[in-house]
């Protein structure tokens, strides 16, 4: 399946409903072991994403991720924002000029910009953070290009990768981020970034098994 820039669009409304469906939830995880705003963060970025005027998603998939990035990074704020801004902008660089995404190019992208975001955040898998969903499904994505399973195989398989790294984040002990002051008392609860992530993640998915816009 080829995916156009203008089902970008698409894509960033599908992340929104699904954090506006777990506001509660992810308002509680981040009151536990952190500071209560991730979901307001990550809702004034999505917001700003979906208000941005014109036809900003042209043909070039690295203007639009660097549009992308540029937003988040002016709109998010905490430790997220520089995280999902950096996200993007290091995706921007890596799809330059390439007008259609292929499985191995995107593989190849999607783990550079999640270099760029352990680098951004020094922080690597395990320490409690949306790191924990995007190292595995970075090395997932990488792992199926060799003999990639069917569409619907290969989006489920992201899932579950996803899902899994969301859920090892519950017995950790936070290295970085405010829930890392915590100590033992940050074990026995999700990350709230990371269940963010793979909430995220999954509703793309979804949105990405229908037809392409
Ligand atoms: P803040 O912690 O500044 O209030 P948010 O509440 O928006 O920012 O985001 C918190 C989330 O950001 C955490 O749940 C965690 O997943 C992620 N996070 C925090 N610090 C880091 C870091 N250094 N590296 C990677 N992710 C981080
Ligand atoms: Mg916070």
């Amino acid at each position: 399946m080829r995916v156009s820039t203008p089902k970008l669009q698409t894509l960033i409304h599908a992340a929104a409903a699904t954090i506006a469906e777990h506001v509660d939830e992810v308002t509680a995880l981040d009151q536990a072991i952190g500071d209560g705003d991730h979901v307001v963060n990550l809702q004034r970025g999505l917001a700003a994403l979906a208000a941005l005027p014109g036809d900003w998603a042209g043909p070039d998939w690295a203007a639009a991720f660097q549009k992308i990035g540029m937003t988040l990074m002016s709109s998010v704020g905490g430790a997220s924002g520089s995280l999902y801004g950096t996200f993007f902008l290091a995706l921007a660089k890596r799809c330059k000029d390439i007008t259609e995404i292929n499985l191995p190019v995107f593989a190849e992208a999607f783990a550079g910009a999640v270099e760029a975001m352990k680098q951004r955040g020094k922080a690597d898998l395990g320490d409690k953070t949306m790191l924990d969903v995007f190292i595995p499904v970075a090395a997932r994505l990488r792992a199926m290009t060799a003999d990639p399973p069917p569409w619907a195989e290969l989006l489920r398989s992201i899932d579950e990768t996803a899902a899994a790294g969301c859920e090892s984040t519950r017995d950790l002990l936070a290295g970085k981020g405010r829930a890392a002051f915590l100590g033992e008392r940050a074990r026995g609860q999700l990350d709230p970034g990371a269940r963010t992530a793979q909430l995220m993640i999954t509703a793309i998915n979804a949105a990405l098994t229908q037809p392409a816009a």
